[in-house]
């Protein structure tokens, strides 16, 4: 039997690959799946491409906030896998409010109308950046939440609100909390992305403070593997870390950067540090591991060349983001 999947966000980065993957020649085959997308700077329809015209593939452009279409939507569904989100920390400490918006009051309206159309599963894809930061060692599921950008505590209003209607109505929720992903088709604005287009065009890149900000970095064919055994083989009311096992500050991040675009420490320009910037992410991903046999499989050194064999091969897809992103 075919499950009809509500993807939201699905024009974006992280939503785009999950679509694509499971419509793709090696998805499962027993999924439809409806993209629910605002296109918001961050959503760019040339993301679903490869999938436009398939077989269960379908677009509604709309605002996870309309409460009305969200209750149309739901009655046509049998599962919710929500990535809608405004994503981009620096725009968050710029102004709030679109954040909570979207993270917040955008996540409510969608679980409620899954509460109310009796939805099957609702997959909420939260982020490490709700636990704050951590000096040494790494945090369960179970840590208290202490987010510290505007973006992180308006995804913790999400997550938390998220889990309420599990607790409160009995919705099966299953939330994921990843690390920093990384792979193709991510927005030019993001640390990764930023830094390699910036090279390509012998531009010189920002580097935050003294650099020694760490970050766990995950491909995004891990995550999507990670939320597949999450929707798939998950429990209800549970929360699930995902990690790449792949932990560099982002000195040695930029190190690495500019020897696969063959540049040198001279394209490098320190700036102030960004307000409030968490110095450390750490996620424990035991429970992942022993209750779903989930295992990151791309090696960083690999997936790092690729997404920048990626960037040097497609530059009519960043290109005229870059103007986007200055907006
Ligand atoms: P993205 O910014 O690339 O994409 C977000 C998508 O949401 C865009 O297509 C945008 O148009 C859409 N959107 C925004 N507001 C909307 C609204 N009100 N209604 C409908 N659609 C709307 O984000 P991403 O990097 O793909 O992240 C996806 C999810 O994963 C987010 O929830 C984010 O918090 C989470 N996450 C991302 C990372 C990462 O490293 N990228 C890490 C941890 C968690």
């Amino acid at each position: 039997m075919t499950t009809k999947i509500l993807v939201t966000g699905g024009a974006g980065f992280i939503g785009s690959h999950y679509v694509r993957t499971l419509l793709g020649d090696e998805g499962p085959g027993d999924v439809a799946i409806t993209v629910l997308d605002r296109l918001t700077y961050a959503g760019n329809p040339a993301n679903l491409d490869e999938v436009r015209g398939r077989p269960g593939f379908a677009f509604v452009r709309g605002d996870i906030c309309d409460a009305s279409l969200a209750a149309d939507l739901m009655a046509e569904h049998d599962q919710v896998v929500h990535f809608a989100a405004e994503t981009h920390v620096d725009r968050s400490i710029d102004g709030g409010a679109r954040f909570v918006r979207t993270n917040a009051v955008g996540t409510h309206t969608l679980v409620d109308a899954a509460h109310r159309a009796r939805i099957q599963t609702f997959v909420h894809i939260s982020t490490d950046e709700v636990y704050g930061s951590i000096d040494s060692g790494s945090w369960p599921e179970t840590h208290p939440l202490a987010p510290n950008s505007p973006y992180s505590a308006a995804k913790a209003a999400g997550d938390l609100i998220a889990l309420s209607y599990h607790r409160t109505h009995g919705l099966d929720v299953r939330v994921t909390r990843c690390s920093n992903n990384y792979g193709h088709h991510h927005f030019p604005e993001k640390l990764i992305p930023l830094f390699i287009t910036n090279l390509l065009d012998g531009r010189q890149v920002p580097l935050y403070g003294d650099g020694s900000h760490v970050r766990d970095w995950l491909h995004i064919d891990d995550h999507v593997r990670g939320i597949e055994l999450v929707r798939t083989k998950g429990r209800a009311g549970e929360v699930y870390n995902i990690g790449g096992g792949a932990e560099l500050s982002n000195k040695e991040l930029t190190g690495l950067l500019l020897d696969a675009c063959g540049a040198t420490w001279d394209s490098v320009r320190q700036v102030t540090d960004r307000k409030g910037h968490d110095r450390r992410y750490s996620v424990d991903c035991t429970k992942i591991r022993t209750a779903l046999g989930y295992a990151p499989e791309v090696d960083f050194a690999t997936g790092l060349a690729e997404t920048v064999r990626w960037y040097r091969d497609n530059r009519t897809w960043w290109q005229p983001l870059r103007e986007r992103a200055a907006r």
